[in-house]
């Protein structure tokens, strides 16, 4: 039997991303997947994702997104695919707030292009949008739309050209370590120098079999379109990607100016129900939806006050929001990618460069620091 050296397992955007790598550095590489691709039961599809620079107080996130805007373009190079399109991104909220303050002082840290709003400019400059006076914008000229589906599919049709193999509809069902990892699946049986465990919201399945109890909380998030009453106000040539945190109580809101679906602005609540992710579609997301509404009717006056579209995708959070880039504990030829809290997308080119590289056993080109497994038992 051929011995692979990786076996990844999970094909959402980290796992894809990570495999890609891999196989970029000449290691033979096995990619499985439980679902036939494509598919919409994770966290990785979908039509867009929002990238930027600025990360808050997080500098390390800033850090590998800087490396992250290059990778994107290289692989858009590389598949010849349009896979990002900019439109500047626009927080809002009261002065002194934590995004307004965060996003100011990482971009102004990088010396990354950005633009103060005070209250009245705002109101000006986006006559489409309702707030009082003392609201105030920033805007992150890097910010922007990732196309989710087509960069995942980037990702894997580059790593099979590269001569990686690809898996789809093979659940791994078992997994036995040692200095050569066997992985079971339905279908047959794969033996690897190296493992690879990507599966988003099925790490609180996967992980613990292995003995590994992450504290992770997995969330259906309603992704929500909405009708715009003059088509095309909120499109991206106009309106970039919008922030505001505590916009409603203690949840963030974030929205998308109208792309994928013409004259639908995307915009949603950045929390939802606790689910089971193979019980998905069980949890009631009334209150997710009562509360965007809510938003929508005080602030974006030229969208119906009713969602259009209703997708759903899934988070898998940590008590922190930091990611889980690490290897197992006890098997230094397992490494772990977990965790990616809602904002893993932009960053998955430097999360596969660092996955791959815990594999090959480089120095990682970041500081893990933030990211080890341990931190949770301190
Ligand atoms: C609505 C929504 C909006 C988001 N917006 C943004 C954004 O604007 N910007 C941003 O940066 N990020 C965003 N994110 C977060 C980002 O999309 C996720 O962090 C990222 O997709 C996580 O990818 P993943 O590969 O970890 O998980 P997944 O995409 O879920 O991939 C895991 C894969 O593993 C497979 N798998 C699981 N178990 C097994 C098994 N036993 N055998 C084989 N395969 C298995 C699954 O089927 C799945 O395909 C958003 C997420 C959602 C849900």
């Amino acid at each position: 039997m051929q011995t692979y050296d990786c076996i990844v397992v999970g094909a959402g955007i980290e796992g894809s991303s990570t495999a890609y790598n891999l196989v970029k550095n000449g290691q033979d590489t096995l990619l499985l997947e439980q679902f036939p691709l494509p598919h919409s039961r994770g966290s990785s599809h979908g039509q867009s994702r929002i990238t930027r620079m600025a990360y808050g107080g997080d500098d390390y996130y800033t850090e590998m997104m800087i490396e992250a805007y290059k990778l994107w373009e290289e692989l858009e190079n590389e598949s010849g695919t349009t896979l990002y399109k900019k439109t500047g991104l626009l927080a809002v909220g009261k002065t002194g707030s934590d995004l307004i303050d965060g996003t100011m002082q990482s971009l102004r840290k990088y010396s990354i292009p950005y633009t103060e709003l005070d209250g009245r400019t705002l109101r000006l400059k986006y006559p489409m949008l309702d707030y009082p006076e003392d609201f105030v914008g920033v805007e992150d000229h890097s910010g922007g739309v990732l196309f989710a589906d087509k960069s995942l599919a980037a990702f894997q049709s580059e790593f099979v050209k590269h001569g990686g193999i690809l898996h789809d509809n093979e659940p791994m069902i078992d997994v036995y370590p040692g200095d050569i990892v066997t992985v079971k699946t339905n279908k047959g049986s794969y033996r690897g120098r190296n493992l690879v465990l990507t599966v988003g919201p099925w790490a609180t399945k996967v992980l613990p079999s292995l003995g590994v109890h992450l504290p992770l909380k997995t969330l259906r998030i309603s992704v929500l379109y909405w009708k715009e009453k003059t088509p095309g106000i909120y499109g991206a040539e106009t309106f970039p990607i919008f922030l505001e945190d505590y916009a409603i109580g203690e949840y963030d809101i974030y929205g998308l100016p109208s792309l994928e679906y013409p004259g639908l602005y995307k915009m949603c609540l950045h929390s939802g129900p606790e689910i089971d992710p193979d019980r998905r579609d069980d949890a009631d997301s009334t209150w997710v939806i009562d509360n965007v509404k809510q938003f929508v009717a005080k602030h974006f006056p030229c969208l119906e006050q009713h969602p259009a579209i209703i997708e759903t995708c899934i988070y898998t959070n940590t008590p922190d929001h930091d990611f889980v880039l690490d290897r197992h504990r006890d098997w230094k030829n397992i490494v772990i990618g977990a965790g990616f809290s809602g904002h893993g997308f932009k960053l998955s080119p430097v999360v596969g460069k660092v996955l791959s590289e815990l594999v090959m056993q480089k120095t990682p080109s970041y500081q893990l620091s933030h990211f080890r497994i341990d931190r949770f038992n301190k």
